[in-house]
């Protein structure tokens, strides 16, 4: 007896002592010192010019009456005047009139090319939120330390920071090594298709392979988890697919005063209450184990121990994660049933039902592995499933270890000294993935800080960017320009 307390008390100490070299291998890196300082920069007149590219009415619209066309072609001979070294030294093209690729050409042939990528469209106000502005949301006001209105995050600040960096990098007389382009669509909020698809379809004509692309994505978040003190940076490495499938069914109509059997509605919902009640399953695995490493060794000492051992407490945080909406989305493939549709009368019996239901696809899973799922969830032969046209399989994970994702990780490190990079999944869709023919290597990321009011911003009321943090961009922008633009070896 006492020998098996004695082993048992053994066997627990050694498993004291494994969590906690396992935790303490897996400790906090502290961020890179000598924080870079923005240089002698006139943020005052960069204010400035983003606030003339809010002004700039550029909505994009499903439909073509409602298209503002000058508003692109303003902003197009905006974009030329406010940064002549561009429009001097780069070649520009106009790719289905509204979207703009520019090439730096780099000396050095050898080296692949880089792309920075982001869109001049943004989403329209929605009618009745005007008067909840605090500024006209097309005015571009600069008050209180911040530039105001639609765009202002998503995504003007993001394409006047890289056209502010480079017109400045050309000022300072850097030439590239390697070429550098510069892609903004003009209709990513729709779906992208006649601007950074053609751009991309364009640039695969004529052979382009690059070495890195990086796209707008995912911000620095501030107040993520309660526990974190540092914000993170997040740095979307994957997006998720998109699949919409119709279910319908028949049954027999008639008077409803003689029904017989189920009605096709009930039936219908039969199925839906069977596909929701079998969700795909997530895992905490590749990305989100990637991600969790990054953030883990930031975390107090009771979350490192369990972080650091998920051979252990894997499920615990698979639950954990599970019950948040936001984290249960990035870990796997998501199902929402949008539409249901059935009934003319109240005294008449419906013959058919449809309804649609959405999937975002995460990149452990297919198009045809989530319709393989719907079928043997659903498993009833009244049921007729129809896959709907848009949908498209989840991107490639970027590869961390390359030298273009370590470079992006330092220039953040940088020039955000106190935040933790972490590799991440967009849940949403982004122009990322028309470029996907061109490089393996794309990331999404926008230096964008942001806590999650700020969240409720972006495509919402009171759009805005503080002056200090879009000087913050700019000169992450400027920092990481010139550092690809030469060989990444030293990134290996
Ligand atoms: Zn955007």
């Amino acid at each position: 007896m006492i020998y098996t307390i004695a082993g048992v008390g053994l066997l627990f100490l050694l498993f004291v002592a494994v969590l906690l070299i396992r935790t303490m291998r897996y400790t906090r890196h502290h961020g890179e010192k000598n924080r870079l300082v923005p240089g002698d920069f006139d943020i005052d007149e960069a204010a400035e010019r983003l606030s003339e590219a809010i002004s700039y009415e550029t909505v994009s619209s499903q439909s073509s009456k409602d298209f503002n066309e000058d508003a692109f072609l303003q902003m197009h001979r905006f974009l030329e005047n406010a940064f002549p070294h561009i429009h001097r030294k780069l070649a520009k093209e106009i790719i289905n009139d509204y979207s703009l690729l520019y090439t730096w050409p780099g000396k050095n042939q050898a080296l692949k090319p880089g792309m920075y990528t982001c869109h001049i469209d943004v989403v329209p106000v929605e009618p009745g939120t005007e008067k909840d502005w605090k500024h006209p949301p097309f005015e571009g006001k600069i008050a209180e330390g911040y530039i105001w209105g639609r765009g202002a995050m998503d995504v003007q600040g993001g394409v006047l920071a890289i056209m502010e960096a480079v017109e400045h990098l050309l000022e300072s007389g850097f030439e590239p090594e390697r070429t550098i382009y510069l892609g903004f669509g003009h209709d990513e909020e729709i779906d992208g298709h006649k601007g950074a698809y053609a751009i991309g379809k364009l640039l695969e004509e004529r052979n382009v392979e690059l070495e890195f692309l990086l796209d707008e994505g995912t911000p620095i978040v501030h107040e993520i988890l309660p526990d974190l003190p540092n914000p993170v940076a997040l740095v979307a490495v994957a997006e998720k697919g998109y699949l919409s499938l119709e279910l319908s069914t028949i049954a027999e109509g008639g008077h409803s005063s003689v029904p017989q059997g189920l009605t096709s509605i009930a039936v219908l919902s039969e199925a839906i209450h069977k596909l929701e009640n079998n969700p795909i399953k997530g895992k905490v695995d590749g990305l989100v184990k990637r991600t969790m490493e990054a953030i883990g060794p930031q975390m107090p000492l009771p979350y490192r121990v369990v972080m650091a051992n998920l051979w252990l407490f894997g499920g615990l945080v698979k639950r954990e994660l599970d019950r948040m909406p936001a984290t249960k989305a990035a870990m796997s493939t998501t199902i929402a049933t949008t539409i249901f549709e059935s009934g003319i009368k109240e005294n008449v019996l419906p013959t058919q039902a449809r309804a649609i239901v959405n999937f975002r696809i995460h990149p452990n899973d297919t198009i045809d592995s989530v319709k393989e799922h719907v079928e043997k969830a659903i498993n009833d032969p009244r049921i007729e499933i129809m896959e709907l046209h848009g949908s498209i399989n989840p991107s490639l994970v970027s590869d961390v270890e390359q030298p273009a994702y370590k470079l992006l990780r330092k220039t953040i490190k940088k020039v955000f000294p106190e935040v933790v990079v972490a590799p991440s999944l967009m849940v949403g869709a982004t122009d990322a993935r028309h470029y996907s023919g061109l490089t393996s290597n794309i990331y999404r990321f926008l230096p964008l800080r942001a806590d999650e009011s700020d969240l409720d911003r972006v495509h919402g009321t009171n759009e805005r960017l503080s002056k200090h943090n879009y000087h913050e961009m700019i000169f992450f922008y400027s920092q990481l320009i010139k550092r690809s633009a030469g060989s990444l070896e030293k990134y290996a």
